[in-house]
C-alpha cells in the first residue's frame, strides 16, 4: 500500500541529506567565517529616541546570527539554499503521487518553516531532522477533522442511521457489507437498506451480502424512492432493537442533478446520524473532487476509501480530509469482508516515513 509515495518521500530525505552535506550551511570548514554578530552599539549615544533600526539589517538576520551562534557551538543550521532543489523535488513527486496541488503547497510550507534555520549537531542526522518535519508536515493534513468512529456509535441514541454515498463501481455496496461485519466485531447490529433503486442488479448484489453475513435486508422494487426504503431501514431497527441501519444510495454520476437532488430528500427525511462518502483510493485527484462535489449535495461526515491494496500512490488518502474538512476514516484494504481497517493517521504517517 502506497510504497510509491514511500520511496518518493524517502529520496526527499536522502537529498536534503546530500544538499546539506555540500551546501554552505552544513559545511563550517568551507563557509567563509561567519562575522560576529554586532551587538547593539551605543552608537545612539545621546540620540534621542530615534528609531532602533539603524543597524546594517544584513548583519542582524536572524539566519546570521544563529549560523554564527551554530558555528560557536560546532552546529550547522539548514539554509534555504540547502533545500531549495530537494523541496521543489518533493512537490513533483507529491504531484505525481496524485497529491492536490494545495496539499502540496501545505506540506512544503510546513516542512520549510520546520527545517530552515534549524541547528543540528554535526553529529545528529540531517535525516532525522528531515524525517521530523516530514512527519509532522503530513500528519498535519491527513489528520484533519479525525474523530473516533467506534466511540460515536457507541455513544449515540439508537439506532444509529449511516447512508453511503459515491458513484458507481468504486466499491460502497462492499463497504456496506464490511461495515456490518466490522460493526457486528464490535458488539453492534445491523440491517441493510439498499436505497439504490435505480440500478438494475441492485437487489440482487447487496441480498448476496446479506445472506453471507445474515444480515436482514430492506429493499423496494427498482424504481422506488431511495429515502423510503431507508425510512424502512429505521422503522425496521426500531421495532426490532438493531443498532444500526447501514443504507446504500444509488452510484450514479455525481454531474447528474437527479442523484443529487435524491442524496438531498434523503437527508431531509431520514436526516443520517452519518453519511460517508466512499470513493476509490486509486482514484486520487478524482477521489477528492468528487468527495467534494458529493459534500455540497448532501454533507458528509467522513470519507471512505476502497482499494488502498492495490493504490500505490496515496494521492487520495493524504489530500481527501485537507481539502473537504471531513476525515477519512476507513481504508478497504481488498475483497474479503474482513479487509476494512480504520484510518488512522499517526500509523500511515510512520508506516510512510519511518
Ligand atoms: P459499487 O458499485 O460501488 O457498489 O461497487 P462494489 O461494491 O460492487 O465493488 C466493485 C468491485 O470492487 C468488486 O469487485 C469488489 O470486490 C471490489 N472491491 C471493493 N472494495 C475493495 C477493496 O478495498 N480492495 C479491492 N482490491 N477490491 C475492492
Amino acid at each position: 500500500m502506497f510504497d510509491g509515495l514511500k520511496d518518493k518521500l524517502d529520496s526527499f530525505r536522502s537529498d536534503v541529506e546530500e544538499s546539506a552535506e555540500d551546501g554552505s550551511g552544513a559545511d563550517p570548514e568551507g563557509a567563509a567565517e561567519p562575522e560576529p554578530p554586532d551587538e547593539p552599539s551605543a552608537e545612539t549615544d545621546g540620540v534621542e529616541d530615534t528609531a532602533a533600526g539603524d543597524a546594517p539589517a544584513d548583519a542582524d538576520s536572524p539566519s546570521r546570527l544563529q549560523r554564527a551562534k551554530a558555528f560557536a557551538t560546532g552546529k550547522v543550521v539548514l539554509e534555504e539554499e540547502d533545500l531549495e532543489e530537494p523541496l521543489w523535488n518533493l512537490e513533483m513527486a507529491l504531484l505525481e503521487s496524485d497529491v492536490e496541488m494545495g496539499v502540496a503547497e501545505a506540506i512544503l510550507d510546513q516542512i520549510r518553516s520546520n527545517l530552515v534555520g534549524e541547528t543540528k549537531s554535526q553529529m545528529a542526522s540531517t535525516g532525522d531532522l528531515v524525517e521530523d518535519a516530514l512527519r509532522d508536515a503530513l500528519l498535519e493534513v491527513i489528520s484533519v477533522g479525525q474523530f473516533d468512529f467506534d466511540e460515536r456509535i457507541a455513544e449515540a441514541d439508537k439506532p444509529v442511521t449511516i447512508v453511503f454515498t459515491g458513484v458507481n463501481g468504486v466499491g460502497k455496496t462492499t463497504t456496506i457489507a464490511k461495515m456490518a461485519r466490522y460493526l457486528e466485531e464490535r458488539g453492534h447490529s445491523s440491517v441493510l437498506a439498499n436505497g439504490d433503486t435505480y440500478r438494475a442488479g441492485a437487489n440482487e448484489q447487496i441480498r448476496e451480502h446479506a445472506e453471507a453475513l445474515g444480515k436482514r435486508l430492506i429493499a423496494h422494487e427498482q424504481g422506488g424512492d431511495p429515502a423510503a426504503v431507508i425510512y424502512d431501514g429505521v422503522e425496521y431497527a426500531e421495532a426490532n432493537d438493531v443498532d444500526v441501519v447501514l443504507g446504500d444510495t444509488a452510484g450514479r454520476l455525481h454531474t447528474s442533478s437527479d442523484l443529487m437532488a435524491q442524496l438531498e430528500k434523503i437527508d431531509r427525511v431520514v436526516d443520517p446520524d452519518l453519511t460517508l462518502f466512499v470513493d476509490e483510493s486509486v482514484a486520487g485527484q478524482d477521489a477528492v473532487e468528487r468527495a467534494q462535489q458529493f459534500d455540497d449535495a448532501a454533507e458528509i461526515d467522513g470519507a471512505v476509501l476502497t482499494k488502498a491494496d492495490a493504490d500505490s500512490q496515496g494521492g487520495a488518502a493524504i489530500s481527501v480530509a485537507y481539502v473537504t474538512g471531513k476525515p477519512v476514516l476507513f481504508l478497504g484494504t481488498g475483497q474479503g469482508y474482513d479487509d476494512l481497517d480504520r484510518f488512522d493517521p499517526e500509523s500511515l504517517v510512520d508506516d510512510l516515513v519511518g
